[in-house]
């Protein structure tokens, strides 16, 4: 399915507006959602929610376009040869996602670490991987897999370590209701299965620099 084929472009140069949408995808999800606001015992003809179902189908078209990015694609395109081989870490990168089993939003940081082995990535592709695995329906534990997981096959670095603190709204707002409790979740390789290396990573991504 390729239903945004400009995002790639737009994003470049370093801003996001994506207004081009799969009209068709975006007809067949609004189509649904009349009856379901009847069923919620809403009136789907009223002012407000006239133009309600079209507005919901863009934005799930937009909270699900990491399906259309080639992660390890992003990671190529800026892989640079390079004779460094200590820890590469960037941290608190944003993450929003949607829960599959609710298709409520989660949200939080994610902190990534790589050593180089005879490669290096230009570092904003590391939130573009993020990117590409959070804007889709997700589990946390499987997202935290998925971004170490390409990252290790596809830089071959001598370990890849991800970290990430996430709220999840399907307990903030339903349920129990815990609405401060942040999910973690991490994922290694490599020499971070190494105490030493693997301690050293999670000092530098909770010291601050001040
Ligand atoms: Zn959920």
């Amino acid at each position: 399915m390729d239903k945004l084929t400009s995002f790639e472009e737009e994003e470049q140069e370093g801003y996001i507006k994506i207004d081009r949408y799969n009209e068709k995808q975006v007809q067949d999800i609004a189509a649904h959602y009349p009856a379901i606001l009847e069923s919620l015992g809403e009136n789907p003809a009223r002012e407000g929610l006239v133009k309600t179902p079209e507005r919901v189908a863009k934005a799930l078209q937009f909270l699900t376009h990491g399906y259309d990015i080639d992660a390890a694609n992003v990671l190529r395109s800026a892989m640079f040869e390079e004779d460094y081989s200590q820890m590469v870490v960037v941290k608190d990168i944003e993450v929003y996602s949607m829960c599959e089993h609710h298709m409520l939003p989660f949200f939080g940081k994610a902190h990534i670490a790589y050593i180089p082995n005879g490669h290096i990535v230009g570092l904003s592709k590391i939130p573009r991987v993020v990117d590409a695995f959070a804007r889709r329906l997700q589990v946390q534990e499987r997202l935290t897999n998925e971004i170490r997981d390409c990252i290790h096959d596809t830089l071959k670095p001598a370990g890849v370590a991800v970290v990430m603190e996430c709220k999840h709204m399907c307990m903030a707002m339903r349920g129990v209701q815990k609405q401060n409790s942040v999910t973690t979740t991490s994922a290694f390789t490599g020499a971070f299965q190494n105490d030493v290396t693997r301690s050293e990573f999670l000092r530098l991504i909770t010291a601050s620099l001040d």
